[in-house]
């Protein structure tokens, strides 16, 4: 556990959530606790303020709550990366295997920034499936992503494997499932 402030007795884990088997880590009571939120939002300034970072795209949607604050904090853009069907305009779309299920996200094609480096958020990281499948339609446009952040990491599902060459950053990380 790398957290100065104790995120650990602030995340709440609900088992057998969303299915059997899963072990579920719940940010909302990260949301609900002001101090516990504004930890996150200002390390996250701290790691990415001064850096080449020049735009922000979070994960819908729990991974919209800490990339909105970011990306206003930071002065930058933010990018939508939303589940299939969702966004109005002209989309790139990446379909890719959840821990659960089978999921596709799509995001604005003229939202890409060319030639720019985009820092991609989500809450948490489990297989690092989403984060990679958002990083293929950066890509697709131009844009580069060496950084990915998640507020907490599974380490025991191995995400590194799928985020292999981007230096991934998180709050909490748990490698091992049981509590
Ligand atoms: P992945 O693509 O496997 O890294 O999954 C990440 C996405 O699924 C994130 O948006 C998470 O919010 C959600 N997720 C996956 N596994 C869990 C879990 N065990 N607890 C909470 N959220 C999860």
């Amino acid at each position: 556990m790398e957290s100065e402030f104790d995120l650990d007795k602030v995340i709440r884990k609900i088992p057998n959530y969303p299915k059997g088997g899963i072990l579920f880590f719940d940010i909302t009571s990260i949301l609900t606790n002001p101090q516990a939120f504004s930890y996150c939002i200002d390390r996250m300034v701290e790691i990415y303020k001064g850096t080449d970072v020049a735009a922000v795209a979070g994960i819908e949607s729990r991974g919209f709550l800490f990339s909105a604050p970011l990306a206003d904090r930071l002065d930058i853009p933010l990018i939508l990366v939303r589940k299939a069907g969702k966004l109005p305009g002209d989309t790139w779309r990446q379909d890719y295997q959840l821990e659960y299920g089978m999921e596709a996200v799509e995001i604005h094609k003229s939202d890409i920034p060319r030639d720019k480096e985009v820092l991609l958020i989500d809450d948490l990281i489990a297989t690092g499936g989403t984060l990679s499948a958002a990083k293929t339609i950066l890509e697709k446009g131009g844009a580069t992503v060496k950084n990915v952040f998640g507020v907490i990491g599974l380490t025991f599902l191995s995400f590194q494997k799928k985020l292999q060459g981007v230096k991934v950053t998180t709050l909490i990380s748990y490698s091992d499932e049981s509590l």
